[in-house]
């Protein structure tokens, strides 16, 4: 279809995407005053996996004035247990333990967490656009960039903008047009997963928390959200899934009847919602930013979500990010040295966080957070990981440096 409108007055920022990672940056960047516009392909509420968030989130939350609306729709959730597939014994962690500040986190339907966000955005200036995909994005101009969209009457449109984020989550868009997404041959998992009703959960306040549980492909999660109503998932080898013959929903159940623990808190369960899959799921893209524009949350990495740290890294990543964006709008050359700065700050955290998930699996970091003994106080240290404490130093323990070491002697010794 040609193009029937002019290209539109020129913005502040345009962003790509109204996931957790837009919808902060808007948030943060509509209440300096900018002139901010999101698109987003979808209509919310819609639905999205990643409900589990981290104690690292509240402080966001509270910043975005949304702390309370967030209580009211979520699970609490005191910490997260880590289980081995053969027994009903289970490990827990709790947050209390590692920082008294960040007792807890949420568990959310991200349907509504989402939507909230969106709206929060909306109200406090943002102009938001749902149903409308942003098709192309052109850097030709020297001091504007034009974003080309399709809404879902298919009529095209194009806007000028100052600098545009792109927040598009696992599309990738801008990743992929710049060609500088590069997947994780190391790391290359796949999930499966469902909302059931009627799953076991923990006793008492422990109800709450996350379980993960091994087993001899992969690991489970069961995280509990509000209206009983648990989202269960595993994740494997995409080797174990290629050897899937059935639909979805009976590859997730025949998966969860070989592991002795979830299948008895599965026993009495009910799927409530279609299985779906994600595939081949880590990988980054080698550039953060450049001329005009900037990629957070998923639009520049995902890694596996094993510690579910995937929203409170995409609105941290918006939050930090959106500091840099202001600093640019005025001071072009000083912004580029703050974006700079906040590349290498989330690489410095990726990159921490990189390494336990490439070794979750080994059997020598089971033994690590299996164990019960607690040298160099790496309880401690492994809560606050599960906290979501990627940027600073683990606090009470002696940090990574001394769990890296443990792993390599346990692997050493094959234990
Ligand atoms: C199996 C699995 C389990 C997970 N579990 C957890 C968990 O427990 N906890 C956790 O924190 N994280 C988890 N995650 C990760 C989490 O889902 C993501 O990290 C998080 O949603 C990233 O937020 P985002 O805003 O960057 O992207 P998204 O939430 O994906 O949002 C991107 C938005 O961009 C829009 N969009 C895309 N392309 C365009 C376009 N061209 N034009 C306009 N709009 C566009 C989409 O409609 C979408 O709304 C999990 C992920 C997977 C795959």
């Amino acid at each position: 279809m040609s193009l029937e409108n002019p290209i539109q007055n020129k913005s502040d920022v345009i962003i790509i995407g109204g996931g957790p990672a837009g919808s902060t940056m808007a948030s943060r960047l509509a209440e300096q005053g900018l002139d901010i516009v999101l698109f987003d392909k979808d209509h919310h509420p819609r639905f999205h996996i990643g409900e589990s968030l981290l104690p690292r989130n509240l402080p966001i939350l509270a910043k975005l004035g949304i702390l309370e609306a967030v209580e009211k729709m979520a699970v609490k959730k005191l910490g997260a247990d880590l289980a081995l597939p053969d027994k009903t014994y289970y490990r827990k962690f709790e947050f209390s333990e590692a920082d008294k500040n960040h007792p807890h986190a949420f568990q959310v339907k991200r349907a509504e967490f989402d939507h909230l966000l969106l709206n929060t955005a909306r109200d406090k200036g943002a102009t938001i656009h749902e149903g409308v995909k942003v098709t192309n994005v052109s850097f030709d101009q020297p001091e504007a960039v034009v974003v080309s969209t399709i809404d879902s009457e298919g009529n095209e449109q194009e806007w000028q903008t100052r600098f545009v984020v792109d927040a598009s989550g696992r599309d990738t868009f801008l990743a992929g047009r710049m060609k500088t997404k590069e997947r994780d041959p190391q790391h290359n998992s796949a999930a499966v997963f469902s909302h059931f009703e009627g799953v076991d959960r923990r006793p008492g306040p422990d109800a709450g928390n996350t379980s993960v549980t091994w087993f001899k492909h992969g690991w489970f999660w069961t995280i509990p959200l509000s209206g009983n109503v648990d989202s269960v998932g595993v994740v494997c080898d995409p080797e174990f899934l290629r050897t899937r013959k059935t639909s979805l929903d009976e590859f997730l159940l025949s998966t969860i009847e070989t592991c002795p623990q979830m299948k008895q808190r599965m026993a009495q369960a009910k799927s409530i919602s279609e299985t779906q899959a994600a595939g081949n799921f880590s990988y980054k893209s080698t550039k953060m930013h450049g001329d005009r524009f900037l990629l957070i949350g998923d639009a520049y990495a995902f890694l596996d979500p094993m510690f579910s740290t995937g929203v409170y890294l995409a609105m941290e990543s918006a939050m930090q990010g959106a500091d840099a964006i202001q600093t640019f709008l005025g001071d072009e050359n000083e912004g580029a040295l703050c974006l700079d700065t906040h590349a290498k700050k989330m690489e410095r955290g990726l990159s921490h966080l990189t390494w336990f998930i490439y070794k979750f699996n080994t059997p020598a970091m089971q033994t690590l957070f299996m164990s019960k003994l607690n040298p160099f106080n790496m309880r401690r240290s492994v809560i606050s990981l599960l906290a979501g404490d990627i940027f600073g130093r683990m606090p009470g323990g002696v940090g990574a440096p001394a769990f890296k070491l443990a792993h390599r002697f346990l692997s050493i010794f094959r234990c």
